[in-house]
């Protein structure tokens, strides 16, 4: 898309406006059409010449403004989920276990500092006898993967997610666990909850933190202290932020509120956290 509706006043945004003043638009922006929320994409180098900037978002079905189809990056594990996951009422998460990995598969073009890249999933996960009914081994990319497919994912299965030494981290009902970004409940805060959702943009303060955020400067975020944004990037083996747009995150960490209540997430390892990115591709 070429131009979008800023929320705030109802006004038409194209990309010229909003890169003159990215910080007036950011989070602020839904398609002309269904009203889903956009997000701002650099122009970058393709194998068929550059593509030029433009507007991106996950279109309702039939969006005439969708011009391209957003296309995940290795979702796991989800034909699993039919046949072995349902016999199964119990998942067992080892974060010890989830490697990272990312490859620069694209150069930067002139006009952008934004090359895509690409997340490599975690390896595939031992299931241990999931027909009889003992415990399924899942990664927390493999619960996302399900939940952006079917967001009432888990109902009835129980959830023990444990460090290497055999540490609890977090032990009850997968629903009752689970938190979709913006829902947050008053009940939720200064608990360990799991929390998945949207990015929608990002931003790098002055301290070198991280704020994904789910829209506006009001809505909620997932902040990343400088050692972990870079612990994150390193892990994933990442060079540019912007491949968060549009992806969808899972996180185990603590929801907390700003004095002017923004809810604002926070999480201790970079394998408390995964995320599933999207690439474009024409339609
Ligand atoms: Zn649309």
């Amino acid at each position: 898309m070429l131009e979008v509706k800023f929320t705030a006043d109802g006004s038409r945004c194209t990309t010229d406006l909003f890169i003159a003043n990215p910080d007036k638009y950011q989070g602020l922006l839904i398609c002309l059409e269904c009203g889903k929320r956009a997000w701002f994409t650099k122009s970058y180098k393709t194998k068929n010449g550059d593509r030029t900037a433009c507007f991106s978002a996950r279109h309702e079905d039939g969006s005439l403004k969708a011009t391209t189809i957003l296309e995940a990056e290795d979702m796991e594990g989800i034909d699993q989920d039919e046949n072995g996951d349902a016999t199964s009422a119990d998942i067992v998460i080892n974060l010890d276990k989830t490697k990272h990995g990312s490859i620069e598969k694209s150069t930067d073009s002139d006009k952008t500092t934004a090359p895509p890249h690409n997340w490599e999933p975690s390896p595939k996960p031992h299931v241990i006898g999931g027909k009889s009914g003992f415990p399924m081994d899942r990664s927390l990319r493999q619960i996302l993967s399900y939940l952006t497919r079917n967001p009432l994912y888990g109902t009835g299965k129980s959830l023990h997610i444990q460090a290497e030494s055999g540490r609890t981290v977090l032990e009850g009902m997968l629903r009752d666990l689970l938190v979709e970004v913006p829902n947050i409940k008053e009940d939720d805060y200064t608990k360990m909850k799991i929390f998945w959702g949207e990015i929608n943009n990002y931003t790098e303060k002055p301290d070198g933190s991280l704020w994904l955020n789910y829209g506006s400067w009001s809505e909620p975020s997932i902040i990343l202290n400088k050692d972990l944004k870079l612990d994150v990037m390193e892990k994933y083996r990442m060079k540019d932020l912007s491949r968060f747009h549009g992806s969808h995150f899972i996180v185990v960490g603590v929801v907390d509120k700003s004095k002017k209540g923004k809810p604002f997430i926070t999480s201790g390892f970079p394998k408390y956290m995964n995320f599933i990115n999207y690439r474009e591709r024409e339609r």
